[in-house]
């Protein structure tokens, strides 16, 4: 069916609200919008991209500063979208992201929105991004040997992942969150020491589970490391606990981290986080929405179908039009990401298209 403005629209999608919020029909709400900014990175994670041959967007595919801006605002203000996180790709490799930042911070004053980034570059960044409204960030970095980094990240830059999170610190982009990924055999036996470093620093580390979304398709069940392995082995060195606050759709699921033999009542020296997305899915209180670098909507990390709201948007369509659209993809948002009950095996489990960094992590 075709409507006014020659907007190509599908059906309506039955029963999705007309009004209000990003509600599916198991009954949660997504208010808390992820947004890709583009799919160019200038780190090739093993476990993310492959080592070259990657199909960038053009430049004319990507949303412009102004398009992300009128997204955001349709989220914020027409579907009850409270918390916006930046990603990538690499964010920082856009030049405008200041610009973008600046105008989301001028309509929005209160939003919080946060960058998750390499912080390759940011060092020179920090102190703008912060200007420009940014309230936090979150920074990947799954090592501290500069050699295991360059291997994992197939770049040599650790050190300048380390002098963009001490600049980010001191503009007061905090708190300031790590993302951690643990590879078997390469930085698995790193997780004491990422801890031991986080702690000392006062950020919070996540350990993100491998999730099956590499470009090169070589994640295996057997190969990852799992929430429960994580925690034995961080428990060799420190007490964990779990983290009293309540979890409120957050993914990482929480400990407070303590020396062996501290009292359980004093104050911890810090916390961390585990997103077991694998072993230990939280869909049920799954929180977000995603937005591709295109445009496009996903109502989960491993959806298959998306819902071009860029399309719409350069078609003519109105805000209340692109809500809709917005709307009806969220509401059919499936109930489960699907490798939860694949078993060992895997085999009812099929990889999304586009990988990881093409999505926005
Ligand atoms: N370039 C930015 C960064 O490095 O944080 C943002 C994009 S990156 C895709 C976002 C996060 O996704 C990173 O923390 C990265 O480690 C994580 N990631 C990428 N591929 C992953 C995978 N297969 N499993 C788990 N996490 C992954």
């Amino acid at each position: 069916m075709t409507v006014a403005l020659g907007i190509p629209r599908t059906l309506s999608v039955q029963g999705a609200p007309t009004t209000g919020g990003l509600l599916d029909t198991f009954g949660r709400q997504a208010t808390d919008m992820r947004l890709s900014l583009i799919d160019k990175c200038n780190l090739r994670c093993t476990y993310c991209m492959p080592a070259d041959g990657m199909d960038w967007l053009s430049k004319a595919k990507l949303m412009n500063a102004d398009e992300i801006v009128r997204l955001v605002g349709i989220g914020v203000d027409q579907l009850q979208v409270r918390e916006l996180r930046l990603t990538g790709g690499e964010p920082l490799v856009r030049m405008d992201l200041e610009h973008i930042i600046a105008g989301i911070r001028a309509a929005h004053p209160d939003l919080p929105v946060s960058l998750t980034t390499n912080a390759v570059g940011l060092d020179k960044r920090a102190a703008g991004l912060r200007a420009a409204g940014l309230t936090r960030i979150n920074v990947s970095l799954d090592s501290l040997h500069a050699e295991t980094f360059a291997d994992l990240t197939r770049r040599p830059f650790l050190d300048r992942v380390l002098r963009g999170i001490d600049a980010a610190a001191e503009a007061g982009l905090g708190p300031i969150k790590i993302n951690a990924v643990l590879l078997k055999g390469i930085n698995d036996h790193e997780a004491p020491d990422l801890v031991q470093w986080a702690v000392a620093k006062g950020y919070e580390l996540r350990f993100i589970e491998q999730m099956p979304l590499d470009e090169d398709h070589t994640w295996t069940r057997d190969n990852m490391i799992t929430a429960g392995e994580i925690r034995a082995r961080l428990e060799q060195r420190f007490a964990l606990r779990p983290d009293p606050r309540e979890r409120a759709g957050a993914p990482a699921d929480r400990w407070e981290v303590r020396a062996l033999g501290a009292d359980p009542a004093s104050a911890p020296d810090g916390i961390i986080g585990i997103i077991a997305s694998v072993t230990e899915p939280f869909c049920a209180d799954c929180t977000r929405t995603r937005v591709t670098a295109d445009g496009k909507i996903r109502s989960c990390l491993f959806s298959h179908d998306e819902v071009p709201l860029l399309q719409l948007m350069r078609l003519g369509a109105s805000d209340a039009e692109i809500a809709q659209r917005w709307r009806e993809a969220m509401w059919v948002k499936p109930k489960a990401h699907g490798m939860d009950h694949a078993g060992l095996g895997d085999e009812h489990y099929v990889q999304p298209e586009r990988s990881m960094s093409a999505i926005g992590g």
